[in-house]
């Protein structure tokens, strides 16, 4: 069991007042709220050890090093991958793109992923030149159509995306099945784990996928760092991103050989206290404890769609069965008066098409309102979400009738 109460004491933003307001911040899918340990470790490198990384041999370079590549460590051990299986990134949406770009995709080739994707793990598929991009349906409930992969899985397919949990729907997707059918007909599988390595215990070797994408800043981690896993093997076949200083061999001006992975894809100085600050919140997430971090998310999202259901003209998007995400419209309100009505009563939810524009037309909807849960969010969260739209509905309809 989490105790939410000592949780909340670490996080300083949550004794924020919006307009007059306690703060109740329901906007986590979008980017959480950091801990003060992690924001310690960050100011903690930058005051005693900042130096660059990998190129000198003095003392502070050493250090920065240490940090940098100790980070790395605590991620991998966070997923079960190896160090030299840890590509640090911006976000998940470079580490996709750096698939896309470099996986040597061919006119011909096709891509699978689906229609509940996020617009990272859709577009950087459509900008291949002369590759098909299909994708997989969605069922009443929300869930994957699994019959969808066994229609349109075939030998021209070079790799499924596919998200491991839905941003909007909340859905959770089975892609230890999902890699084991791309795997069936020699095809990749790349996991958008944007909204699962934050939230629940992710495993990398145990869902055997071969690619992995998430953002340090959706848990707990400083913005500006984010991963990709991929697995060695792919990896070393794979050219380099970007061209520069630290992801080469040899350089000379007839050619150039590469760096080992994980170094051949980080050119340039990296994010090292970006580094620092993700492998702090690693740590933090690992005391809680994944398992208990998913328990916890879950009820609050059991919790809040029996509230939310409760209320007249709310219409509710997903299966039951969620991860902490639960989007929502009020019949007759654009979704961004709902987030701005909310915001009044001190609550932050996200509004919009959640940059899942194709599953929002699926839905036949143009936009919702999302609440998101974490780490520090309790029933007290809900509840307040649960009636402040309750009087927020009661005023409309009052002013209208
Ligand atoms: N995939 C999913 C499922 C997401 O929810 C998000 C962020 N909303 C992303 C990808 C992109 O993350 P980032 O903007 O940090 O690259």
């Amino acid at each position: 069991m989490l105790n939410i109460e000592k949780i909340k004491k670490d996080f300083p933003i949550l004794a924020r007042k919006i307009k007059g307001n306690q703060l109740y911040y329901l906007d986590s899918a979008a980017t959480s709220q950091k801990p003060m340990q992690v924001l310690k470790a960050m100011n903690d490198y930058y005051e005693k050890h900042n130096s660059n990384v990998h190129r000198g041999v003095h003392t502070l370079s050493e250090e920065a090093t240490e940090f940098y590549e100790g980070a790395r460590k605590k991620v991998a051990g966070f997923i079960n991958a190896e160090e030299k299986e840890i590509i640090f990134t911006k976000n998940a949406t470079e580490a996709i793109n750096l698939v896309s770009r470099t996986l040597g995709v061919k006119r011909g080739d096709e891509i699978l992923s689906t229609v509940m994707e996020h617009h990272s793990n859709i577009v950087p598929w459509q900008m291949l030149n002369g590759v098909k991009v299909r994708y997989v349906d969605i069922d009443k409930n929300g869930n994957l159509d699994m019959g969808d992969y066994e229609k349109m899985i075939s030998e021209k397919t070079k790799l499924v995306a596919v998200t491991h949990v839905s941003n909007v729907l909340g859905t959770v997707n089975d892609v230890r099945k999902i890699a084991k059918l791309a795997h069936d007909v020699g095809a990749l599988c790349l996991v958008d784990g944007a909204q699962s390595v934050p939230h629940m215990s992710v495993d990398v070797k145990r869902l055997g996928v071969d690619f992995l994408a998430f953002s340090g800043h959706k848990m707990l981690g400083p913005t500006g760092i984010g991963c990709l896993y991929g697995s060695k093997d792919v990896l070393d076949f794979m050219n380099p991103f970007m061209g520069g200083g630290d992801m080469i061999k040899e350089v000379t001006l007839a050619k150039t050989t590469y760096n080992e992975v994980p170094h051949k894809f980080e050119a340039g100085t990296p994010d090292i206290a970006g580094a620092v600050g993700l492998g702090t919140a690693v740590d933090y997430l690992s005391v809680l404890g994944m398992g208990n971090v998913q328990k916890h998310e879950e009820a609050l999202a059991t919790m809040a769609m029996e509230e939310l259901a409760k209320l007249k003209d709310v219409e509710i998007y997903g299966p039951k069965k969620r991860a902490g995400v639960v989007a929502f419209n009020v019949h007759g309100l654009h979704s961004h008066d709902v987030a701005s009505m909310l915001d009044e009563h001190g609550i932050a939810v996200r509004s919009g098409h959640h940059c899942a524009q194709p599953l929002m037309t699926r839905l036949g909807i143009v936009s919702a309102a999302r609440a998101s849960f974490y780490v520090y969010n309790n029933e007290r969260d809900v509840l307040k979400l649960a009636s402040s739209l309750r009087d927020i509905i009661n005023q409309i309809r009052g002013r209208v009738g």
